[in-house]
């Protein structure tokens, strides 16, 4: 079975899915998000999982949503790498340079870049 053998459809109780509302808007969370910080609590309490891998679910269901969106739009403004065989695209982490051409790369494309002359200008 694929990744989705674990997607799971529930049906709340009425009191459930309004207590569920209660945590999104006290969070500023999303419904997903909300369910998942609730199960990822009571499977704590109960002892089913251990500390590390509570407190990364914690931080992973208890990100505002306007701090997703934040990050979502400051990812689309990154640069992008100009490695163009094919087409790249990825996050730029070092600014390149070769004479007066200036282009960003990601990191697997660091090497390719070298090999025809640029050198890293900055790191980003
Ligand atoms: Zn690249």
């Amino acid at each position: 079975m694929g990744r989705r053998g674990h997607v799971h459809t529930v049906m709340l109780a009425v009191e459930l899915d309004l207590a569920i509302i209660d945590v999104q808007h006290r969070m500023r969370i999303g419904t997903h998000a909300a369910i998942l910080y609730m199960v990822n609590e009571g499977l704590r309490k109960n002892g089913y999982i251990d500390e590390p891998t509570y407190e990364l679910f914690k931080a992973r269901y208890s990100k505002p949503l306007k701090d997703i969106l934040k990050e979502k739009r400051e990812e689309e403004n990154a640069p992008r790498c100009s490695w163009a065989e094919p087409k790249c695209r990825r996050i730029a982490t070092v600014v390149m340079k070769r004479g007066d051409r200036v282009i960003p790369s990601c990191p697997k494309h660091l090497k390719e870049f070298q090999r025809y002359g640029y050198e890293v200008l900055e790191e980003a």
